[in-house]
């Protein structure tokens, strides 16, 4: 597929670092696996492991702290 940010791209598997702000707490989850535009560098995220890094990301930010960083763990 090409990519839709910049229609020239091929984006490509690899893994990348996800961050969200969630109620006050920045959470890090490393080595997500992500398709990347090798021209724009945009991400690309399987429906299940968004799911999966939305989980992480939840569970983090109800466990509190002011960082809290992950691997991305699969289901
Ligand atoms: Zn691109």
């Amino acid at each position: 597929m090409k990519c839709l940010t910049c229609k020239n791209g091929e984006p490509t598997y690899g893994t990348t670092t996800f961050t969200a702000d969630r109620d006050g707490v920045i959470v890090v989850v490393r080595h997500v696996p992500a398709r990347i535009c090798n021209i724009c560098g945009e991400e690309y995220f399987d429906e299940d492991v968004s799911a999966r890094v939305l989980q992480q990301v939840k569970e983090a930010a109800k466990a509190g702290g002011e960082v809290s960083i992950k691997e991305f763990a699969a289901a």
